[in-house]
């Protein structure tokens, strides 16, 4: 029952009159659970903490977008 309402709470904290800004947020969150692509080797990042990535073909670890990178 509380999981399904985790998307709505994490945008909660905006207010109701954010409604653009809460799908926005949505929207960014389901992209970061996508593969994000590294910009050195085109290889799969994996985001280690807020906009930090490593990537897992060339082990770089570098900072991009904080939410995603593409
Ligand atoms: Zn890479």
């Amino acid at each position: 029952m509380a999981v399904k309402t985790k998307k709505i709470k994490s945008a909660g904290r905006f207010g109701a009159g954010y409604g653009k800004v809460k799908s926005k947020l949505i929207e960014v969150e389901s992209k970061q659970r996508k593969k994000q692509i590294c910009p050195f080797c085109k290889g799969t990042a994996k985001r280690k903490a807020k906009g930090i990535w490593e990537c897992k073909k060339c082990k770089k670890t570098f900072a991009g977008a904080v939410y995603y990178l593409q």
